[in-house]
Protein backbone atom coordinates (compact mmCIF):
# COMPACT_ATOMS: atom_id res chain seq x y z
CA UNK A 1 0.00 0.00 0.00
CA UNK A 2 3.14 2.31 1.01
CA UNK A 3 4.74 2.02 -2.42
CA UNK A 4 5.10 5.11 -4.92
CA UNK A 5 4.38 4.78 -8.83
CA UNK A 6 7.19 6.75 -10.73
CA UNK A 7 5.43 7.26 -14.52
CA UNK A 8 7.58 7.54 -17.25
CA UNK A 9 11.28 5.61 -18.06
CA UNK A 10 13.15 8.50 -18.97
CA UNK A 11 15.99 10.36 -16.93
CA UNK A 12 13.96 11.62 -14.26
CA UNK A 13 11.25 9.33 -13.63
CA UNK A 14 14.81 6.63 -13.27
CA UNK A 15 16.39 9.17 -10.83
CA UNK A 16 13.70 9.80 -8.75
CA UNK A 17 13.54 6.02 -8.50
CA UNK A 18 16.76 5.80 -7.43
CA UNK A 19 16.88 7.72 -5.05
CA UNK A 20 13.50 6.28 -3.58
CA UNK A 21 15.08 2.92 -3.38
CA UNK A 22 18.23 4.47 -1.40
CA UNK A 23 16.06 5.52 0.76
CA UNK A 24 14.02 2.29 1.58
CA UNK A 25 10.84 3.15 0.18
CA UNK A 26 9.13 0.78 -2.52
CA UNK A 27 8.96 2.21 -6.01
CA UNK A 28 7.32 0.91 -8.98
CA UNK A 29 8.10 2.71 -12.14
CA UNK A 30 5.83 2.98 -15.20
CA UNK A 31 6.81 2.78 -18.54
CA UNK A 32 4.85 2.49 -22.26
CA UNK A 33 7.55 1.42 -24.81
CA UNK A 34 9.05 -1.64 -24.11
CA UNK A 35 11.91 -0.59 -22.39
CA UNK A 36 13.24 2.75 -20.60
CA UNK A 37 15.56 4.99 -20.96
CA UNK A 38 15.14 5.30 -25.04
CA UNK A 39 15.18 8.84 -25.78
CA UNK A 40 18.42 9.11 -23.43
CA UNK A 41 19.87 6.47 -25.84
CA UNK A 42 19.07 8.86 -28.93
CA UNK A 43 20.69 11.50 -27.18
CA UNK A 44 23.59 9.73 -26.67
CA UNK A 45 24.36 8.78 -30.33
CA UNK A 46 25.65 11.94 -31.30
CA UNK A 47 27.71 11.54 -28.16
CA UNK A 48 25.72 11.92 -24.49
CA UNK A 49 26.14 15.23 -23.50
CA UNK A 50 25.15 15.06 -19.50
CA UNK A 51 25.74 18.42 -18.40
CA UNK A 52 27.88 21.74 -18.76
CA UNK A 53 30.61 22.73 -16.66
CA UNK A 54 29.51 26.45 -16.51
CA UNK A 55 29.50 28.39 -13.69
CA UNK A 56 26.58 28.92 -11.84
CA UNK A 57 25.23 32.57 -13.01
CA UNK A 58 26.18 31.84 -16.48
CA UNK A 59 24.52 28.06 -16.27
CA UNK A 60 21.61 29.43 -14.88
CA UNK A 61 21.18 31.91 -17.64
CA UNK A 62 20.39 29.45 -20.13
CA UNK A 63 16.36 28.40 -18.70
CA UNK A 64 13.51 29.92 -20.03
CA UNK A 65 9.97 29.71 -19.93
CA UNK A 66 6.73 31.10 -18.65
CA UNK A 67 6.43 31.65 -15.76
CA UNK A 68 9.74 29.83 -14.16
CA UNK A 69 10.46 30.86 -10.35
CA UNK A 70 14.27 31.26 -10.61
CA UNK A 71 14.78 31.38 -7.29
CA UNK A 72 13.34 28.02 -6.45
CA UNK A 73 15.05 26.64 -10.25
CA UNK A 74 18.11 27.80 -8.36
CA UNK A 75 17.59 26.24 -5.03
CA UNK A 76 16.92 23.13 -7.38
CA UNK A 77 19.82 23.64 -9.35
CA UNK A 78 22.23 24.05 -6.33
CA UNK A 79 21.01 20.65 -4.40
CA UNK A 80 21.83 18.58 -7.32
CA UNK A 81 24.48 20.46 -9.70
CA UNK A 82 26.61 20.11 -12.47
CA UNK A 83 29.33 18.26 -10.18
CA UNK A 84 27.17 16.49 -8.43
CA UNK A 85 25.84 15.02 -10.88
CA UNK A 86 29.19 14.55 -12.40
CA UNK A 87 29.92 12.63 -9.40
CA UNK A 88 27.02 10.81 -9.60
CA UNK A 89 28.04 9.73 -12.60
CA UNK A 90 31.43 8.60 -11.21
CA UNK A 91 29.19 6.24 -8.97
CA UNK A 92 27.74 4.68 -11.80
CA UNK A 93 31.12 3.99 -13.13
CA UNK A 94 30.98 6.89 -15.87
CA UNK A 95 33.63 9.02 -15.75
CA UNK A 96 33.12 12.20 -17.74
CA UNK A 97 35.37 14.88 -18.86
CA UNK A 98 34.54 18.85 -19.91
CA UNK A 99 35.07 19.60 -24.16
CA UNK A 100 34.16 22.44 -26.14
CA UNK A 101 32.05 24.66 -25.17
CA UNK A 102 32.13 23.40 -21.70
CA UNK A 103 30.04 20.53 -22.32
CA UNK A 104 30.51 17.73 -20.21
CA UNK A 105 30.54 13.71 -22.04
CA UNK A 106 31.03 10.78 -20.31
CA UNK A 107 34.54 9.56 -21.40
CA UNK A 108 33.38 6.91 -24.28
CA UNK A 109 30.41 9.54 -25.17
CA UNK A 110 27.73 6.66 -24.51
CA UNK A 111 24.59 6.83 -23.11
CA UNK A 112 24.02 2.88 -22.85
CA UNK A 113 26.89 2.09 -20.38
CA UNK A 114 24.99 4.57 -17.89
CA UNK A 115 21.58 3.81 -18.22
CA UNK A 116 22.54 0.32 -18.06
CA UNK A 117 24.37 1.08 -14.55
CA UNK A 118 21.54 3.08 -13.26
CA UNK A 119 19.13 0.48 -13.87
CA UNK A 120 20.78 -2.71 -12.16
CA UNK A 121 21.64 -0.15 -9.36
CA UNK A 122 17.48 0.65 -8.78
CA UNK A 123 16.76 -3.05 -9.79
CA UNK A 124 19.32 -4.39 -7.09
CA UNK A 125 17.59 -2.13 -4.87
CA UNK A 126 14.61 -3.94 -4.91
CA UNK A 127 12.59 -1.04 -7.46
CA UNK A 128 10.09 -2.44 -9.90
CA UNK A 129 9.93 -2.34 -13.20
CA UNK A 130 6.43 -2.30 -15.37
CA UNK A 131 7.38 -1.64 -19.18
CA UNK A 132 4.25 -1.78 -21.44
CA UNK A 133 2.30 0.19 -19.49
CA UNK A 134 0.85 3.21 -20.26
CA UNK A 135 -0.90 5.56 -18.08
CA UNK A 136 -4.66 6.55 -19.26
CA UNK A 137 -5.84 7.88 -16.11
CA UNK A 138 -5.33 9.59 -12.75
CA UNK A 139 -8.62 9.16 -10.33
CA UNK A 140 -7.78 10.85 -6.29
CA UNK A 141 -8.64 8.22 -4.27
CA UNK A 142 -8.83 7.89 -0.31
CA UNK A 143 -5.08 8.11 0.88
CA UNK A 144 -3.47 8.41 -2.90
CA UNK A 145 -4.63 7.95 -6.49
CA UNK A 146 -6.24 5.47 -8.45
CA UNK A 147 -3.96 4.50 -11.77
CA UNK A 148 -5.13 3.16 -15.11
CA UNK A 149 -2.70 1.44 -17.69
CA UNK A 150 -3.43 -0.16 -20.82
CA UNK A 151 -0.93 -3.18 -20.76
CA UNK A 152 -0.67 -6.27 -22.84
CA UNK A 153 -3.09 -7.91 -20.68
CA UNK A 154 -5.33 -4.85 -20.72
CA UNK A 155 -6.80 -2.68 -18.61
CA UNK A 156 -4.98 -2.91 -15.00
CA UNK A 157 -6.04 -0.53 -11.84
CA UNK A 158 -3.53 0.05 -8.83
CA UNK A 159 -3.80 2.24 -5.83
CA UNK A 160 -0.72 4.46 -4.80
CA UNK A 161 0.10 6.81 -2.16
CA UNK A 162 1.88 9.09 -3.72
CA UNK A 163 2.83 9.46 -7.70
CA UNK A 164 5.74 11.17 -10.04
CA UNK A 165 5.22 12.50 -13.23
CA UNK A 166 8.37 12.27 -15.54
CA UNK A 167 6.35 11.62 -19.24
CA UNK A 168 8.53 13.87 -20.71
CA UNK A 169 8.52 16.89 -23.03
CA UNK A 170 6.76 15.89 -27.02
CA UNK A 171 9.14 15.64 -29.19
CA UNK A 172 10.77 11.93 -31.03
CA UNK A 173 7.27 10.37 -30.02
CA UNK A 174 8.98 7.23 -31.62
CA UNK A 175 11.01 7.28 -28.19
CA UNK A 176 7.85 7.20 -26.00
CA UNK A 177 7.39 11.43 -25.43
CA UNK A 178 4.79 11.36 -27.19
CA UNK A 179 2.91 14.48 -25.26
CA UNK A 180 -0.26 12.24 -25.19
CA UNK A 181 -0.45 13.19 -21.26
CA UNK A 182 -1.58 16.53 -21.95
CA UNK A 183 -5.32 15.94 -22.39
CA UNK A 184 -5.16 14.22 -19.48
CA UNK A 185 -3.78 16.44 -17.53
CA UNK A 186 -5.71 19.02 -18.81
CA UNK A 187 -8.66 17.49 -17.76
CA UNK A 188 -8.04 17.09 -14.13
CA UNK A 189 -7.69 20.87 -14.72
CA UNK A 190 -3.85 21.54 -14.71
CA UNK A 191 -2.66 24.29 -16.55
CA UNK A 192 -0.48 23.42 -19.41
CA UNK A 193 1.35 26.33 -21.22
CA UNK A 194 1.39 24.23 -24.96
CA UNK A 195 4.31 21.74 -26.40
CA UNK A 196 6.00 23.46 -28.62
CA UNK A 197 9.35 22.57 -30.82
CA UNK A 198 12.57 23.78 -29.02
CA UNK A 199 16.05 23.36 -30.08
CA UNK A 200 15.41 22.93 -33.97
CA UNK A 201 15.70 24.15 -37.34
CA UNK A 202 13.40 26.63 -39.06
CA UNK A 203 11.88 27.14 -42.11
CA UNK A 204 12.69 29.64 -44.69
CA UNK A 205 10.65 30.12 -48.13
CA UNK A 206 14.03 29.83 -50.19
CA UNK A 207 13.97 31.49 -53.76
CA UNK A 208 14.09 28.06 -56.08
CA UNK A 209 16.91 29.45 -57.61
CA UNK A 210 18.98 30.08 -54.44
CA UNK A 211 18.14 27.04 -53.16
CA UNK A 212 19.51 24.26 -56.10
CA UNK A 213 22.69 26.33 -55.47
CA UNK A 214 23.57 26.53 -52.11
CA UNK A 215 21.18 23.80 -50.06
CA UNK A 216 23.96 22.10 -47.52
CA UNK A 217 26.39 24.95 -47.77
CA UNK A 218 27.11 26.55 -44.37
CA UNK A 219 26.88 30.02 -43.57
CA UNK A 220 30.08 30.67 -41.36
CA UNK A 221 31.10 33.21 -38.89
CA UNK A 222 27.99 34.55 -38.21
CA UNK A 223 26.18 36.77 -35.35
CA UNK A 224 22.69 35.81 -35.45
CA UNK A 225 20.41 38.17 -33.52
CA UNK A 226 16.78 37.79 -31.67
CA UNK A 227 15.79 40.19 -29.66
CA UNK A 228 18.03 41.04 -27.19
CA UNK A 229 20.20 37.65 -27.69
CA UNK A 230 23.05 37.53 -29.98
CA UNK A 231 25.21 34.22 -30.59
CA UNK A 232 28.44 33.33 -32.84
CA UNK A 233 28.15 30.52 -35.08
CA UNK A 234 27.77 28.89 -38.35
CA UNK A 235 24.34 27.97 -40.09
CA UNK A 236 23.36 25.17 -42.72
CA UNK A 237 21.04 26.37 -45.50
CA UNK A 238 18.85 23.59 -45.81
CA UNK A 239 15.70 21.98 -48.22
CA UNK A 240 13.19 23.77 -46.08
CA UNK A 241 15.67 26.10 -43.76
CA UNK A 242 18.19 26.79 -41.41
CA UNK A 243 19.76 24.31 -39.20
CA UNK A 244 22.62 24.84 -36.54
CA UNK A 245 23.20 25.52 -32.55
CA UNK A 246 22.72 29.79 -32.87
CA UNK A 247 19.24 29.31 -34.36
CA UNK A 248 18.27 26.13 -31.64
CA UNK A 249 19.70 28.68 -28.93
CA UNK A 250 17.83 31.64 -30.09
CA UNK A 251 14.58 29.91 -30.63
CA UNK A 252 12.59 31.25 -27.62
CA UNK A 253 13.02 34.67 -28.28
CA UNK A 254 12.24 33.85 -32.40
CA UNK A 255 8.94 32.33 -30.73
CA UNK A 256 7.90 35.56 -28.75
CA UNK A 257 8.16 37.36 -32.23
CA UNK A 258 4.55 38.18 -34.33
CA UNK A 259 6.67 37.84 -37.40
CA UNK A 260 10.04 36.27 -36.47
CA UNK A 261 13.24 37.11 -38.64
CA UNK A 262 16.64 36.01 -37.50
CA UNK A 263 19.07 39.66 -37.97
CA UNK A 264 22.34 38.32 -39.37
CA UNK A 265 26.04 40.24 -38.94
CA UNK A 266 28.12 38.14 -42.31
CA UNK A 267 31.29 40.30 -41.04
CA UNK A 268 30.78 40.59 -37.27
CA UNK A 269 34.84 41.70 -36.83
CA UNK A 270 34.16 44.96 -38.75
CA UNK A 271 32.17 47.92 -38.07
CA UNK A 272 30.91 49.45 -41.30
CA UNK A 273 33.26 51.92 -41.43
CA UNK A 274 36.31 49.05 -41.21
CA UNK A 275 34.20 47.67 -44.68
CA UNK A 276 33.92 50.99 -46.31
CA UNK A 277 37.67 51.40 -45.77
CA UNK A 278 38.83 48.51 -47.91
CA UNK A 279 36.41 49.05 -50.67
CA UNK A 280 37.14 52.99 -50.98
CA UNK A 281 40.09 52.74 -54.03
CA UNK A 282 37.79 50.25 -55.94
CA UNK A 283 37.18 52.15 -59.34
CA UNK A 284 35.82 49.08 -61.69
CA UNK A 285 34.77 45.47 -61.74
CA UNK A 286 33.00 46.60 -57.88
CA UNK A 287 30.79 43.83 -58.09
CA UNK A 288 33.59 41.05 -58.20
CA UNK A 289 35.88 43.57 -55.73
CA UNK A 290 33.50 43.88 -53.16
CA UNK A 291 33.02 40.02 -53.02
CA UNK A 292 37.19 39.88 -52.96
CA UNK A 293 37.95 42.68 -50.39
CA UNK A 294 34.84 41.60 -47.90
CA UNK A 295 35.88 37.92 -48.56
CA UNK A 296 32.05 36.99 -49.04
CA UNK A 297 31.10 33.69 -50.08
CA UNK A 298 28.74 32.65 -53.20
CA UNK A 299 25.91 32.11 -50.83
CA UNK A 300 26.38 35.41 -48.49
CA UNK A 301 26.69 37.26 -52.28
CA UNK A 302 23.31 35.24 -53.25
CA UNK A 303 21.20 35.83 -50.11
CA UNK A 304 22.10 39.45 -50.54
CA UNK A 305 20.89 39.29 -53.95
CA UNK A 306 17.60 37.45 -53.17
CA UNK A 307 16.60 39.99 -50.46
CA UNK A 308 17.86 43.01 -51.61
CA UNK A 309 17.88 42.77 -55.79
CA UNK A 310 17.95 46.86 -56.16
CA UNK A 311 21.09 47.59 -54.30
CA UNK A 312 22.89 45.34 -56.52
CA UNK A 313 21.14 46.49 -59.81
CA UNK A 314 22.12 49.81 -58.65
CA UNK A 315 25.73 49.21 -58.06
CA UNK A 316 25.83 47.63 -61.99
CA UNK A 317 24.88 50.85 -63.16
CA UNK A 318 26.21 53.71 -61.02
CA UNK A 319 28.35 52.35 -58.68
CA UNK A 320 24.99 52.53 -56.08
CA UNK A 321 25.05 52.84 -52.55
CA UNK A 322 27.95 50.83 -51.04
CA UNK A 323 27.44 52.11 -47.54
CA UNK A 324 23.99 50.47 -47.32
CA UNK A 325 25.20 47.54 -48.38
CA UNK A 326 27.66 47.69 -46.16
CA UNK A 327 25.55 48.13 -43.43
CA UNK A 328 23.01 45.21 -44.37
CA UNK A 329 26.28 43.03 -44.54
CA UNK A 330 26.18 43.45 -40.76
CA UNK A 331 22.27 43.89 -40.36
CA UNK A 332 20.70 41.55 -42.58
CA UNK A 333 17.16 40.82 -41.43
CA UNK A 334 16.19 37.21 -42.45
CA UNK A 335 12.46 36.53 -42.56
CA UNK A 336 11.49 33.19 -40.81
CA UNK A 337 8.36 31.01 -41.70
CA UNK A 338 8.25 28.67 -38.87
CA UNK A 339 10.08 26.06 -36.32
CA UNK A 340 10.03 22.87 -37.77
CA UNK A 341 7.79 20.53 -36.11
CA UNK A 342 8.26 19.40 -33.03
CA UNK A 343 8.33 15.52 -33.36
CA UNK A 344 11.81 16.44 -35.50
CA UNK A 345 12.99 18.60 -32.28
CA UNK A 346 15.38 17.65 -29.63
CA UNK A 347 13.01 19.03 -26.77
CA UNK A 348 10.08 20.78 -26.02
CA UNK A 349 8.96 24.30 -24.38
CA UNK A 350 5.89 24.70 -22.64
CA UNK A 351 4.37 21.98 -20.29
CA UNK A 352 2.85 21.73 -16.74
CA UNK A 353 2.66 25.58 -15.72
CA UNK A 354 4.69 26.42 -12.97
CA UNK A 355 1.40 28.05 -10.93
CA UNK A 356 0.07 24.73 -10.74
CA UNK A 357 3.21 23.37 -8.71
CA UNK A 358 4.22 24.15 -4.97
CA UNK A 359 7.85 24.34 -3.99
CA UNK A 360 8.46 20.67 -3.87
CA UNK A 361 7.35 20.49 -7.59
CA UNK A 362 3.87 18.65 -6.03
CA UNK A 363 1.16 19.68 -7.98
CA UNK A 364 -1.07 22.25 -5.78
CA UNK A 365 -4.53 20.97 -6.48
CA UNK A 366 -3.45 16.54 -6.10
CA UNK A 367 -1.20 16.26 -3.10
CA UNK A 368 1.64 13.62 -3.01
CA UNK A 369 1.08 13.71 -6.95
CA UNK A 370 4.60 15.03 -8.26
CA UNK A 371 6.19 16.68 -11.95
CA UNK A 372 9.77 16.61 -13.17
CA UNK A 373 11.75 16.26 -16.10
CA UNK A 374 10.87 17.89 -19.57
CA UNK A 375 7.04 17.86 -18.63
CA UNK A 376 7.25 21.05 -17.00
CA UNK A 377 7.60 24.21 -18.32
CA UNK A 378 10.97 25.14 -18.73
CA UNK A 379 13.34 24.88 -21.68
CA UNK A 380 17.40 25.53 -22.26
CA UNK A 381 19.38 24.93 -25.61
CA UNK A 382 21.68 21.99 -26.04
CA UNK A 383 24.90 22.07 -24.52
CA UNK A 384 24.30 19.84 -21.62
CA UNK A 385 21.64 22.00 -19.76
CA UNK A 386 18.59 19.87 -20.55
CA UNK A 387 19.67 16.39 -18.84
CA UNK A 388 21.03 18.47 -15.97
CA UNK A 389 17.19 20.22 -15.64
CA UNK A 390 15.75 16.97 -15.66
CA UNK A 391 18.48 15.50 -13.17
CA UNK A 392 17.88 17.85 -11.18
CA UNK A 393 14.12 18.72 -10.92
CA UNK A 394 14.01 14.57 -10.72
CA UNK A 395 16.47 14.63 -7.36
CA UNK A 396 13.88 17.97 -5.64
CA UNK A 397 11.27 15.55 -6.30
CA UNK A 398 12.48 11.92 -4.85
CA UNK A 399 14.05 13.81 -1.91
CA UNK A 400 10.93 15.93 -0.97
CA UNK A 401 9.00 12.28 -1.09
CA UNK A 402 11.66 10.99 1.06
CA UNK A 403 11.56 13.90 3.27
CA UNK A 404 7.74 13.63 3.84
CA UNK A 405 8.00 10.04 4.33
CA UNK A 406 10.77 10.30 7.55
CA UNK A 407 8.37 12.81 9.59
C1 LIG B 1 18.21 13.65 -30.74
C2 LIG B 1 18.27 14.12 -29.32
C3 LIG B 1 19.50 14.40 -28.75
C4 LIG B 1 19.58 14.89 -27.44
N1 LIG B 1 20.80 15.12 -26.90
C5 LIG B 1 20.89 15.63 -25.64
C6 LIG B 1 22.16 15.86 -25.05
O1 LIG B 1 23.22 15.50 -25.59
N2 LIG B 1 22.18 16.47 -23.82
C7 LIG B 1 21.04 16.83 -23.16
O2 LIG B 1 21.13 17.43 -22.08
N3 LIG B 1 19.83 16.51 -23.66
C8 LIG B 1 19.73 15.93 -24.88
N4 LIG B 1 18.50 15.63 -25.40
C9 LIG B 1 17.29 15.89 -24.58
C10 LIG B 1 17.10 14.83 -23.46
O3 LIG B 1 17.25 13.54 -24.00
C11 LIG B 1 15.71 15.01 -22.84
O4 LIG B 1 15.59 16.33 -22.35
C12 LIG B 1 15.50 14.03 -21.68
O5 LIG B 1 15.55 12.68 -22.14
C13 LIG B 1 14.15 14.25 -21.00
O6 LIG B 1 14.06 13.39 -19.90
P1 LIG B 1 12.68 13.04 -19.22
O7 LIG B 1 12.95 11.92 -18.28
O8 LIG B 1 12.03 14.26 -18.71
O9 LIG B 1 11.76 12.50 -20.40
P2 LIG B 1 12.00 11.35 -21.50
O10 LIG B 1 13.43 11.00 -21.61
O11 LIG B 1 11.30 11.87 -22.69
O12 LIG B 1 11.24 10.12 -20.86
C14 LIG B 1 9.85 10.13 -20.67
C15 LIG B 1 9.38 8.68 -20.64
O13 LIG B 1 8.00 8.65 -20.26
C16 LIG B 1 7.36 7.62 -20.99
N5 LIG B 1 5.92 7.93 -21.05
C17 LIG B 1 5.31 8.98 -21.65
N6 LIG B 1 3.97 8.90 -21.49
C18 LIG B 1 3.74 7.77 -20.74
C19 LIG B 1 2.55 7.15 -20.25
N7 LIG B 1 1.34 7.68 -20.47
N8 LIG B 1 2.67 6.00 -19.52
C20 LIG B 1 3.89 5.46 -19.28
N9 LIG B 1 5.04 6.00 -19.75
C21 LIG B 1 4.97 7.16 -20.46
C22 LIG B 1 8.01 7.71 -22.35
O14 LIG B 1 7.85 6.52 -23.07
C23 LIG B 1 9.46 8.02 -22.00
O15 LIG B 1 10.24 6.86 -21.91
C24 LIG B 1 18.40 15.09 -26.68
C25 LIG B 1 17.16 14.78 -27.24
C26 LIG B 1 17.09 14.28 -28.54
C27 LIG B 1 15.75 13.95 -29.13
Amino acid sequence: MDEVAIIGGGPAGLRVMQILQCAGIQGHLYEQKRSVGRKLLVAGKSGLNLTNDAEIVEFLSNYKGKGLPKVLWERIYKAFNNTTLREWARELGQETFVSSGKKVFPNDMKAAPLLRALVQDIKGKGGEFFVKHSLRNIEPSDNGYDLTFSSEEGEIRHHYSAVVLAFGGGSWSSTGSDGEWVPLLESMNIKISPLEAANCGWEVNWDGEFLSKHEGKPLKNLLCSAGEESIEGELVITKYGLEGGPIYRLGHALRQQEKPALQLDFKSMFSTQELMKKVESVRKNLALELMQRWRLTDSVVDLLKCYHSELFQKIKVNGGDLQLLAKKLKNFSLPLEKPRPLNEAISSAGGVAWIELDENLMLKKYPDLYACGEMLDWEAPTGGFLLQGCFSSASWVGNAIKRKRSL
